[in-house]
């Protein structure tokens, strides 16, 4: 199953992510990290289609994505 990871010490709580995820798993949580920002979480990781957008628009390289079938994306 594709999973997209978001690294919380490197989010920075843009949301840039949640613009362009095709089905919308991406959204602002109450976790904030310890510089002080509200992440980004995934919401509903089975329906991650393990596209990668979401981890080339991240400007801070803070998600991984990882894809059985295809090649890992992001930093
Ligand atoms: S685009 Fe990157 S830095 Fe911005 S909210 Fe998403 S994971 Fe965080
Ligand atoms: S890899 Fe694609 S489907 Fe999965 S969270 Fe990122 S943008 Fe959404």
């Amino acid at each position: 199953m594709p999973r997209a990871i978001i690294l919380a010490e490197r989010c920075k709580g843009c949301l840039l992510c949640t613009t362009v995820c095709p089905v919308k798993i991406l959204r602002r949580s109450t976790v904030v990290n310890s510089q002080g920002y509200a992440i980004a979480q995934v919401s509903d990781m089975s329906l991650c289609t393990g596209c990668g957008s979401c981890a080339l628009i991240c400007p801070d390289m803070a998600i991984r994505v990882f894809a059985p079938e295809k090649q890992e994306r992001g930093a």
